[in-house]
């Protein structure tokens, strides 16, 4: 007798996981299931990359605003001299 209730979630992905911000919404197809993370690009600009698991749409949001892919890609392929 231990006392604590046996109610574990059958649910294989538990919605409450510590550690994994929420990135919002995917705007292509509107999952949650996104997974988000800080990188900075190759020539210096910050950036939080998303990640959707259903879609595979991508966005990188700079400043509160979403970058182009090929601006992201101009800036990270910057060769340098
Ligand atoms: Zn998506």
């Amino acid at each position: 007798m231990n006392g604590i209730p046996a109610q574990r979630s059958t649910s294989p992905s538990s919605l409450t996981q510590a550690g994994s911000r929420t990135a919002g919404t995917c705007p292509s197809c509107g999952s949650t299931r996104l997974t988000a993370l800080a990188m900075t690009l190759t020539d210096g600009t910050p950036v939080r990359f998303s990640s959707c698991h259903e879609c595979e749409h991508r966005t990188w949001v700079h400043d509160g605003g979403e970058l182009e892919f090929t601006d992201v890609l101009a800036r990270a392929t910057k060769v340098k001299v």
